[in-house]
């Protein structure tokens, strides 16, 4: 009794070490090599690949940015303040950093270099292909004809990373650009009202461009399981819930 209560404990410390990485994780093989995935919270993500390190949308409120490996890459989709953080950005730029970012991001940092992106345009840089693509309303309004997200403001980015082709959908909806990617192994897509996809939205994307693995992101307090229950009839997406609320 005595020695199983003392296993309990053993058990409980060592559940408590691995809380010093508090963040979930997964691992994909490349043709080059393991992409890690972490996952910080809401739009937030860090990918590791070969030793480069490139941190999407980094907010402070996701994670502790000064425990978190510094950046040689930043990929921010827009200016809204749960994807552009400039508190969360001093804390992982190093003189070496590029941050990929909108027009509408004004840059203030004297650490790093910034590189507008619109959509549509094209970078290399450590060996990764990004591709900045559309992400927008279509339904879903501020006010009449104010959408939250106008088109032409904020990016996608489609990476590719060891032969992967990874897809960060930012804020936006199904939109006829996204429902026409092609050979998108992992996507992330986001699900919360108002402000981006519902449930329905999110799995009508997913049916027209089939991503091998799907994340449901920046989903709020929207219920996951709706996802899952309308995507159960297409085996081939196989659909990873993370804590992405
Ligand atoms: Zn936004
Ligand atoms: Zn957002």
């Amino acid at each position: 009794m005595r020695f199983k209560f003392g296993l309990i404990l053993t058990m409980i410390a060592m559940q408590n070490n691995n809380a010093s990485n508090p963040f979930d994780r997964d691992t994909i093989a490349t043709q080059q090599g393991d992409l890690v995935m972490t996952f910080i919270g809401h739009a937030s993500l860090m990918f590791e690949f070969n030793n480069c390190i490139l941190h999407i949308d980094p907010v402070a409120g996701e994670g502790d940015y000064t425990q978190l490996p510094k950046a040689d890459i930043v990929l921010i989709t827009h200016d809204h303040y749960d994807h552009f953080d400039r508190e969360a950005l001093q804390k992982i730029l190093q003189p070496q950093t590029k941050v990929f970012l909108t027009q509408k991001c004004s840059w203030t940092s004297k650490t790093g270099s910034p590189v507008i992106m619109k959509n549509g345009d094209v970078q290399e840089t450590d060996g990764i292909r990004i591709e900045a693509v559309p992400a927008y309303n279509i339904k879903h309004m501020r006010s009449p004809n104010n959408p939250f997200h106008p088109k032409g403001e904020g990016n996608g980015y489609i990476v590719t990373i060891g032969g992967k082709r990874v897809y960060i959908a930012g804020d936006t909806e199904n939109t006829p650009e996204m429902k026409a990617l092609k050979n998108i192994d992992v996507a992330f897509l986001p699900m919360n009202l108002p402000y981006t996809m519902t449930p329905e939205m999110v799995a009508d994307a997913a049916k027209a461009f089939k991503p091998a693995i799907l994340y449901p992101y920046h989903y709020g307090s929207t219920d996951t399981g709706i996802l899952l229950q309308l995507l159960s009839n297409t085996p081939e997406i196989e659909i990873r819930i993370r804590d992405l609320q």
